[in-house]
């Protein structure tokens, strides 16, 4: 049994066989391994047929950060692309973070050749950035425009015509509470349609606790990186906690908070902006502003590195 899941020995809901058994209070089901992940990947199947997420779709690109949860979208997708007739691509960008990328990438390596699936590595080294504090960006906040700049680029590159993210259940809670006590009224969808350049976006993971991802990745023993950036701050991921608390007291009820979420509220602001991307002046890519957010970095680190060597 995969470490960090909660086991007993009982009846397998699914096959009845008796075993040992996954809990899975979130779905108020106790399975054997080998029906955990049919139910797993049959669960994450149904989401995407529900909000028509892969509809015509021929490629869909996959950018692995190394972690648990798209180390788990990528393996599940495959094996379902091979029934429901599309191919996955999987991309990674190289943050150039020393040994900790280093070993990020050879962990992203081992788990594509397992997978049979071409890798495709971009080095940000290679496009005159680095995640590090600019013209008052974090380097957080540096990490996540060049992400989503890159993975739209890279994607279509490699023709795909759908990038799908790995948000999990509680990356979109904490998201949307963020927003909430902001007074921010708005959820993220499952879909966003291509639009002004920039491809399909998806979120197969978002109804999927991410507990469930690592445990999916043990039992079809496939491998993820469990360090964490050296630029992590556990604050930010407190409020997290809430929602453990929440699924403590009310089994399902992280669930069951994300569902009403989506039916109480309007489509999130990145949805909105979606709508009034234009051309890079530099680059054609799609962009808020007459600068993508590649290119005004690119300028801001080569500046920096000019005033530097004359000063
Ligand atoms: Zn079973
Ligand atoms: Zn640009």
């Amino acid at each position: 049994m995969p470490e960090g899941a909660q086991t007993v020995y009982g009846r397998c809901r699914s096959c009845g066989e008796l075993g040992p058994v996954l809990r899975m209070p979130e779905f108020n089901l106790n399975a054997c391994p080998t029906c955990f992940l049919r139910l797993y990947e049959r669960r994450l199947r149904r989401k995407l047929e529900e909000h028509r997420m892969l509809d015509g779709a021929k490629r869909v690109a996959v950018a692995l950060s190394g972690g648990k949860d798209s180390a788990a979208l990528l393996l599940a997708l495959q094996r379902l692309g091979w029934v429901m007739g599309f191919e996955v691509v999987a991309l990674h960008f190289h943050l150039g973070m020393g040994e900790h990328s280093r070993r990020n990438l050879d962990m992203v390596k081992d788990l594509t050749e397992r997978c049979g699936l071409p890798l495709k590595v971009t080095h940000l080294s290679d496009l005159g950035i680095r995640v590090a504090r600019v013209k008052g960006w974090s380097a957080c906040a540096v990490c996540g425009a060049v992400k989503r700049s890159l993975f739209n680029r890279e994607a279509r590159e490699a023709g795909a015509d759908v990038v799908a993210t790995a948000h999990t259940l509680e990356d979109i809670l904490l998201f949307s509470f963020k927003n909430i006590l902001s007074r921010r009224y708005s959820f993220p969808r499952p879909t966003l349609p291509e639009q002004s350049g920039m491809l399909r976006k998806i979120k197969p993971l978002m109804f999927t606790p991410e507990r469930l991802n690592a445990i999916y990745c043990r039992l079809r023993g496939i491998p993820y990186f469990e360090e964490k950036c050296p630029f992590w701050e556990p604050h930010p991921h407190r409020l997290k906690e809430v929602f453990d608390h929440l699924e403590e007291v009310i089994p399902s009820g992280k669930l069951q908070l994300l569902l009403s979420l989506q039916e109480a509220f309007p489509a999130g602001e990145d949805e909105l902006r979606w709508e009034v991307m234009r051309a890079c002046r530099m680059c054609g890519e799609p962009a808020g502003q007459e600068l993508c957010a590649l290119c005004r970095l690119r300028e801001w680190f080569c500046s920096s590195k000019e005033n530097g060597a004359s000063g």
